[in-house]
């Protein structure tokens, strides 16, 4: 395992967290870039089970996802492990069909038992596929959701399966991390972002985004690492998050100036997102 730096001594020194939490959370801080989207994808679905979560009563993080869901939504739950999401919207009669898509053999044969149990065979397609690849055209899909994975992660999900969108979809992303490639990639290929939020459970930040196909779209730098529509909102949980990044930063900064060794391109890239986020959290 590489190493885990002074941020994740810190965290093991914290009392009242489970020990395998811990090691994940270790895991993560101490690994950099894609690996860390893979490792974050892990946490959630580790963690959603260790607290008991499942089709009945999801994570408030699921919760949020689902009340953007619009009702009657013909909604395709792309990685969906266990398949939570569409069941539980499903048994709640506020969607009318559902695509369940999983890369991976021991989640899709986990979503398929979950439809199976809720006798939801009618109702939910459970598919074995690469990202987009489980939409079929016939499905008539309204509504896309992506939940749980790194935002880079979302990113090569949309890139390799853009032809299987009718480009009419609404998005709803929970990326865990990399929202600023996420939203860049958004902008890039015409999607405005209708809505944002942030949550904070059990520890972590979650942001979910909300995106709508549109034309001319166009923010600025602050905009896509930020949100456009968090920076207007300007919530308690945003402002929060924003306070422990920059704590974080300014951190790593000093650490720096002791190294022997420094990382020019990420002191450079630290340091003026050190001046962005002292702006946002002054009001500029
Ligand atoms: N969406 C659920 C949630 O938010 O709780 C599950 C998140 S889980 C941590 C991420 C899931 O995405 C894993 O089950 C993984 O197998 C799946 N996944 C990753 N890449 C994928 C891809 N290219 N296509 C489909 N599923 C993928």
């Amino acid at each position: 395992m590489p190493s885990t730096g002074g941020k994740a001594q810190a965290y093991v020194s914290e009392p009242g967290r489970s020990s395998r939490r811990w090691a994940i959370e270790i895991e993560i801080v101490g690994i950099a870039g894609q690996n860390r989207g893979h490792l974050a994808e892990r946490t959630a679905s580790v963690m959603q089970k260790e607290q008991g979560l499942n089709e009945h009563t999801l994570s408030q993080r699921l919760e949020r996802v689902a009340a953007n869901v619009p009702a009657s939504a013909r909604l395709a739950d792309i990685g969906s492990d266990h398949g939570y999401l569409p069941v539980a919207l499903m048994l709640r009669g506020a969607i009318e069909f559902a695509v369940a898509g999983e890369v991976a053999q021991t989640p899709f044969h986990s979503a398929q038992r979950k439809v199976r149990k809720n006798g939801l065979e009618q109702r939910i397609a459970v598919r074995l596929a690469d990202g987009l690849a489980a939409i079929e055209a016939g499905d008539r899909i309204d509504v896309v959701s992506l939940c749980g994975m790194g935002g880079e992660t979302m990113c090569e999900i949309f890139e390799r399966g853009k032809n299987h969108l009718a480009g009419s979809e609404r998005l709803i992303m929970q990326p865990n991390g990399g929202e600023q490639e996420l939203r860049t990639w958004l902008m890039n290929n015409g999607y405005r972002i209708e809505h944002e939020e942030v949550l904070r459970e059990n520890r972590f930040d979650y942001e979910i985004i909300v995106a709508v196909p549109a034309a001319d779209v166009a923010y600025t730098p602050q905009q896509l690492l930020f949100g456009p529509r968090l920076m207007e909102q300007r919530s308690e949980a945003f402002l929060g998050k924003w306070r422990r990044v920059l704590r974080q930063r300014q951190q790593t900064l000093a650490h720096f100036e002791h190294a022997q060794e420094v990382p020019q391109a990420k002191a450079r890239l630290f340091s003026k997102q050190v001046e962005w986020i002292t702006q946002l959290l002054a009001g500029a």
